[in-house]
């Protein structure tokens, strides 16, 4: 019998398929890219800084060392790049912040964070706008999301079903489930917002975040293989194409794109080039964050062949290989769930729906 039925198509069902696949967990993928537009809107930073407190994000050290190594092997099967690696060039724009980076580059950020206080703008940038003075953020790079998922679905296009997953198919019995007529031991649901659609999970309760960029084109701008920080990002995805975000919103949960977005990020590029570009494409995104911002993992509290891996939020790219990797070590070997993403701390609230 195949072991896992994953439903979704987005970042966590396709690393997922990786990660069984490395460790010849049988599986057979159901999913249909359209419903959720988050993965393929992702801009696909790692990011090991949260800027607003010049923090560690959480978990930086083991999820960078983790999702390096695990990006580069898959793509030496693709047939183009998917991985990155690109410092992130933060502008100062108070006396005070340069000092509290200073300071930071002397203990906790030591790995992820350059010395120098640089004041020129390198020779290979042209029209990009940095702060007289700048530092510089190891360590960072950029998935290509919706490359990542293509080239999946090519090597594993046996494995793959392109369908919308119909939740009155399934059956659940008591060591096995059966979707379609076909049993699996397991099924695991990873459909991003659309979680609220679940009827087995929809306890949980996610707290979403909608997002939207642009891709400019702009024949007087370069920016080489780094990303601009500025309340705003900027990078550059194909020559003279760049991706330009992100926003956040929380109140209006569609996923179509608004002239509000749009004139936020192209604001944000204010401050950010200094050149006339046109903008190529806008795409919107409702990011799956959970309600304390840590992934979701685990079994159901009652039906013991039910499992979620959801919750990535804004930090799909860094989370779900390391997460994926600890779901199946807690599969195979029984081995604990991370206590902070383990689906446990919220079975309080499948007991008062139930
Ligand atoms: C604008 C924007 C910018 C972002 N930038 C970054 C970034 O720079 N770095 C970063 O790490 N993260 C970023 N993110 C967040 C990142 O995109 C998410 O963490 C990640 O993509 C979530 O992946 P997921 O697979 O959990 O969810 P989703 O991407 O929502 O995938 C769910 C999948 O399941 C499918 N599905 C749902 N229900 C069903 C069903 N019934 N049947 C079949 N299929 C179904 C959906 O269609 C979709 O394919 C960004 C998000 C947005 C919106």
């Amino acid at each position: 019998m195949i072991h896992f039925l994953i439903v979704g198509n987005g970042l966590a069902a396709n690393v997922l398929a990786h990660t069984f696949k490395n460790y010849d967990i049988t599986f057979t993928l159901v999913g249909n890219s359209n419903l959720s537009n988050c993965s393929n809107a992702a801009a696909g930073i790692w990011n090991p800084i949260v800027f607003k407190r010049m923090t560690k994000s959480w978990l930086a050290n083991e999820l960078i060392d983790y999702l390096i190594p695990f990006y580069e092997t898959i793509e030496k099967n693709f047939t183009q790049k998917i991985i990155t690696h690109r410092p992130i060039l933060k502008s100062f724009f108070e006396e005070q912040e340069k000092k509290l980076w200073l300071k930071k580059t002397e203990n906790e950020l030591t790995s992820f964070l350059d010395k120098t206080i640089y004041t020129k703008v390198p020779e290979a940038f042209k029209k990009a706008k940095l702060n007289t003075e700048f530092g510089i953020v190891k360590k960072c790079g950029t998935l290509d999301v919706p490359a990542f998922i293509l080239e999946t679905e090519k090597i594993f296009k046996l494995n793959f079903i392109n369908q919308t997953f119909n939740y009155s198919d399934l059956s659940i019995k008591a060591e096995y489930i059966s979707y379609k007529n076909v049993n699996y031991k397991n099924i695991i649901f990873c459909e991003g917002y659309l979680l609220k659609d679940n009827p087995h999970f929809n306890w949980l309760k996610l707290n979403p975040a909608k997002g939207e960029t642009i891709t400019i084109k702009s024949n007087q701008l370069n920016i080489e293989n780094a990303i601009l920080n500025k309340n705003g990002f900027i990078f550059n995805t194909q020559p003279n194409t760049f991706k330009v975000g992100a926003t956040y919103e929380w109140s209006n949960l569609s996923q179509t794109t608004t002239q509000k977005a749009n004139n936020e990020l192209q604001q944000k590029l204010t401050h950010l080039i200094d050149a006339d570009y046109q903008i190529i494409q806008h795409q919107a995104g409702i990011r799956p964050s959970s309600i304390d911002r840590r992934p979701i993992l685990g079994s159901h509290p009652y039906y013991k062949n039910l499992h979620i891996f959801n919750g990535l939020g804004t930090k799909g790219v860094m989370l779900a290989p390391y997460f994926a990797n600890n779901f199946v070590n807690f599969y195979l070997q029984k081995q604990d769930l991370n206590i902070e993403v383990d689906v446990k701390r919220f079975y309080h609230l499948y007991k008062n729906a139930n």
